[in-house]
């Protein structure tokens, strides 16, 4: 789960890290006030979990509260790289004299938390990772001894000259590695982490990913969540317990298992169509999931063909039939009316027999061949 910028920097300040004063504002009005209560130059920041807002336009400086209004006016609603800005953090200017880049992240190849630092910091760092990638430094921590003291200040060297600079920059990277760890993070970055003409280290740009997996032992970072940042078909995903994953394409997949869904994609792809979804119903035998997988891929207008392909192991192939004839009953009743898409049901393992009967009590019949289920979704598709 993505979390916004001020909510990255609330959690960073928990650990002492030095953070602009600043609040979250939904309307120009709100940004006003805000801006008079710092009575300084404000810094408005459009907040959408994308990168690259400086960029797209979505960080501007105010100097007077008036100028706030009209800055957060603008950001308000603006479209960055497919979202809509809903908020913005209004927050204290500061005097920029350089910027670094410093982050950690959970490294599958090392199995342990990376840092990633660099002087050449700002909105650039990714020109930075691709054209002079000797420029970022990496240091990988041992998770049961934490980021040493000494690792911490050899980092912060590596950065600045100035020991008087190094050693803030130190105790940041300290409260940015307790940061990660505590909330269950994948990442967690400071870009840029500014140093002002007098020589303070703040943090002028926070960001986090949570391990969705560990969301359940962070409930305080459950609560962050914005349900404006997902569409209705994730949120619905998500309380039934789909894994899902929206695509381009018009062919509307449900599938029992990851791998399954991933090969059952590139399947589609192989014959020349395009998957609407990524969608795994998981392991589980609940009807329900089926129905909820049901209403989430026709709820897409750019569907026009579903295509269930079925393994059953643990997933029961008469579970997914009853949930495929109970989700139909349920369109049926609907405003619509009866579904008017094709449906193609691949269906083998774990009670295809009691499934396959069940289907055919509405008419529907299963193929037990997956490259015939695909080709013929496709082909429905496009007639
Ligand atoms: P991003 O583009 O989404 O990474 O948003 P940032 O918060 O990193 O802001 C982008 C850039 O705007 C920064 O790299 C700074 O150069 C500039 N910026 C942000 N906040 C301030 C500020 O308080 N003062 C000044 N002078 N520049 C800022
Ligand atoms: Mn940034």
């Amino acid at each position: 789960m993505n979390i916004h910028e001020f909510q990255a920097k609330d959690i960073f300040a928990r650990f002492g890290t030095p953070i602009p004063p600043g609040s979250v504002a939904r309307t120009a009005t709100e940004a006003k006030e805000i801006a008079e209560e710092i009575g300084k130059t404000v810094v408005v920041k459009a907040q959408v979990h994308v990168g690259g807002r400086g960029k797209a336009g979505g960080v501007k400086l105010a100097e007077t509260p008036d100028e706030a209004f009209e800055k957060a006016e603008q950001i308000l609603g603006m479209d960055i790289k497919g979202l809509t800005v809903k908020q913005v953090l209004v927050t204290e200017a500061v005097d920029i004299a350089h910027e670094a880049y410093v982050g950690v992240i959970m490294d599958r190849q090392t199995k342990r938390p990376v840092f990633m630092v660099s002087a050449a910091g700002g909105i650039d760092i990714e020109e930075v990772a691709r054209d002079t990638p000797e420029k970022i430094h990496k240091l990988a921590v041992d998770p049961f001894l934490g980021l040493l003291p000494y690792q911490a200040r050899d980092l912060a060297f590596k950065l600045y000259d100035d020991p008087k600079v190094a050693n803030q920059a130190a105790r940041v990277l300290t409260q940015l590695y307790l940061s990660f760890m505590s909330s269950d993070a994948s990442l967690a970055e400071i870009n840029p982490l500014v140093t002002t003409p007098d020589g303070r280290v703040l943090a002028v740009d926070g960001k986090m990913n949570i391990d969705d997996s560990a969301l359940y032992k962070q409930p305080d970072i459950e609560e962050m969540r914005d349900p404006d940042s997902e569409t209705a078909a994730e949120i619905e995903a998500r309380k039934a317990g789909l894994s899902f994953v929206k695509l381009d394409g018009d062919i509307g997949c449900v599938v029992n298992g990851a791998g399954l869904a991933m090969a059952t994609m590139d399947l589609v792809k192989y014959y020349g169509g395009a998957p609407a979804n990524f969608l795994d119903i998981g392991g589980s035998s609940n009807p329900d999931k089926v129905v909820s997988a049901m209403n989430i891929i026709t709820s897409d207008p750019k569907v026009k063909a579903i295509l269930f392909n079925i393994f059953g192991g643990i997933t029961r192939c008469d579970d997914v039939a009853n949930g495929i004839v109970s989700a139909l009953a349920t369109i049926a009743k609907g405003p619509g009316g009866p579904l008017k898409l094709p449906i193609v049901i691949r269906l083998t393992g774990t009670n295809e027999e009691e499934g396959r009967r069940i289907l055919n009590e509405v008419e529907l019949v299963a193929s037990d061949n997956m490259a015939d289920a695909v080709q013929q979704a496709i082909s429905l598709s496009q007639s």
